[in-house]
């Protein structure tokens, strides 16, 4: 049996996930419109190569990758692009973004799919093929795969597929592994294939039995020399980096990649996908979400990219004293200020709040220096200085210790006593952060600008100082010349 490490902190939390695993995954229907934001993954938002009033395939791309990170959109059905332009969509930013309105047609036609033997193609042309299917972490980064794995002359030794599913409530990655755990494991066998890993090994909870059941049996059947590996349920043990440590013992170094310890993992979802990508030439359309909480029926359904999230959630029936909606986990979710917004590649849950489910918290009270939140940090900081340094906007010591390198797990504010929102601070004290080194940025560009310009004044002032100069010289020496001549002539 594999030795399993430890990494630092940790919480127990409930899990609240049993409410969504008791049926099977639902197909969601498909809604008379879809809205597909281009910009549904970390980097540059993809170009809209469609316009309003063209026909589209299910599965035709609509938004190119525009920059180094970016990644493909496809129409998520057959239909008619009625409208382009902004929508809101679910976004810490709070900001809409630029959409395609899809109404459409029920006929759920096909464009042409083209399959491929990833055997008989380099890692390159792979990277490519995932990039223009819109393949991106699952897990709810949305980081684009092919940038992941795109690992140039470093060597993956390891090969991890993250099935960790930390958060309480959420429960989409636990019903894929029961129910297609066989394509799963192919998709991770192709992954392997383009880092060259030695090793593959998928780490999950202990408390997803049957998942863990389900995929060493598709392992066993594929005859791959993968290792399910079942780690303690500790929050936030689906963390990259404490992953990682809990099944390799490596640490990623502060402000290094995976890759430079040797390692990349991948969600399994991700792995799924690519499995789709490849093997059916399916780009990515549709994903798994847990709909969950203040519910009649909690479930996980598989719906479309671009579906509206107001719709999703009444198929579970919403109970009349709900009061809020967060997408993701309760941890590190997004409350939704307004469920009008559609399901995207980031959407592994929704949970409908009430109060009973998550009570308002008490008034936050003044730090007492108990040091529990540094004792829970998976990062090893120290939460109450950085509290302490956010909130009094001494940024340059928010940053020396180690601000960025807090994952926003949020297990510090979950222990705390005096109900402080430490991640708040966090989040706010990064993004001053942030706003600043963008505003010092373009200062320096204005600066460099100013400058340049002002080198230029004064060279041409020079350059034209020596012209007349020299045309004076010249002058002058015309001028005695003549004088010379007149004197010889006499
Ligand atoms: S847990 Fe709360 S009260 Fe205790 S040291 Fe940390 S911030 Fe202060
Ligand atoms: S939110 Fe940040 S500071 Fe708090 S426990 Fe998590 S990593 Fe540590």
């Amino acid at each position: 049996m594999m030795k399993l490490h430890h990494f630092h902190g940790g919480i127990h939390l409930p899990d609240h996930k049993s409410q969504s695993t008791q049926s099977v995954i639902a197909q969601a229907p498909l809604f008379s419109q879809l809205i597909i934001p281009f910009h549904q993954h970390a980097g540059e938002t993809a170009k809209p190569i469609v316009q309003v009033g063209d026909h589209v395939l299910k599965g035709q791309l609509i938004g190119m990758p525009d920059g180094f990170i970016s990644s493909a959109v496809h129409a998520s059905t057959s239909g008619t692009i009625t409208a382009i332009g902004l929508h809101p969509v679910a976004h810490h930013s709070g900001l809409p973004n630029l959409c395609a309105t899809l109404i459409p047609d029920g006929q759920e036609q096909w464009c042409q799919r083209e399959p491929v033997d990833y055997h008989s193609l380099s890692p390159e042309e792979l990277q490519q093929l995932l990039r223009m299917a819109g393949i991106v972490g699952l897990g709810g980064a949305t980081f684009p795969s092919d940038i992941k794995l795109r690992i140039g002359k470093q060597k993956v030794n390891t090969l991890i597929l993250n099935a960790a599913e930390c958060e309480p409530y959420i429960t989409c990655d636990d019903m894929l592994m029961r129910e297609r755990a066989v394509e799963i494991v192919q998709g991770a066998e192709m992954l392997r294939f383009i880092v060259d890993a030695e090793q593959v090994l998928i780490g999950i909870e202990d408390n997803k039995p049957e998942a863990i059941v389900a995929m060493r049996q598709a392992v066993a059947k594929s005859g791959a020399s993968f290792e399910v590996v079942a780690i303690p349920s500790i929050y936030p043990g689906g963390s990259a980096k404490q992953l990682i440590r809990v099944l390799t013992g490596l640490e990623v170094p502060s402000g290094k990649l995976p890759t430079d310890v040797g390692v990349q993992s991948f969600n399994v979802a991700t792995s799924y996908s690519v499995y789709r990508a490849l093997a059916h030439g399916e780009p990515l359309l549709s994903r798994i979400v847990t709909v969950t909480g203040n519910v009649q029926q909690a479930k996980n359904y598989e719906a479309l990219i671009g579906t509206p999230m107001n719709e999703l959630v009444e198929l579970s029936e919403t109970l009349p004293d709900s009061n809020g909606y967060i997408m993701g986990g309760p941890m590190m979710g997004l409350p939704l200020p307004d469920i009008h917004v559609p399901v995207v590649k980031a959407t592994n849950c929704v949970i409908i709040a009430s109060k009973k489910i998550f009570p308002p918290p008490p008034p936050a009270l003044p730090c007492i220096r108990c040091t529990r939140c540094v004792e829970v940090c998976p990062a090893e900081l120290q939460p109450q200085d950085l509290y302490w340094f956010a909130k009094s906007r001494d940024f340059g010591k928010a940053q020396a210790f180690s601000l960025f390198d807090c994952i926003e797990c949020g297990a510090c504010s979950y222990v705390c006593p005096s109900h402080i929102p430490l991640v708040q601070y966090y989040r706010f004290a990064k993004s001053e952060i942030h706003s600043r080194e963008k505003e010092k940025k373009a200062a320096d560009i204005a600066r460099e600008r100013h400058e340049f310009r002002q080198h230029r004044i004064e060279r041409e002032k020079l350059e034209k100082a020596e012209k007349l100069a020299a045309r004076a010289k010249a002058a002058q020496a015309l001028k005695s010349a003549k004088a010379d001549n007149a004197e010889l002539n006499k």
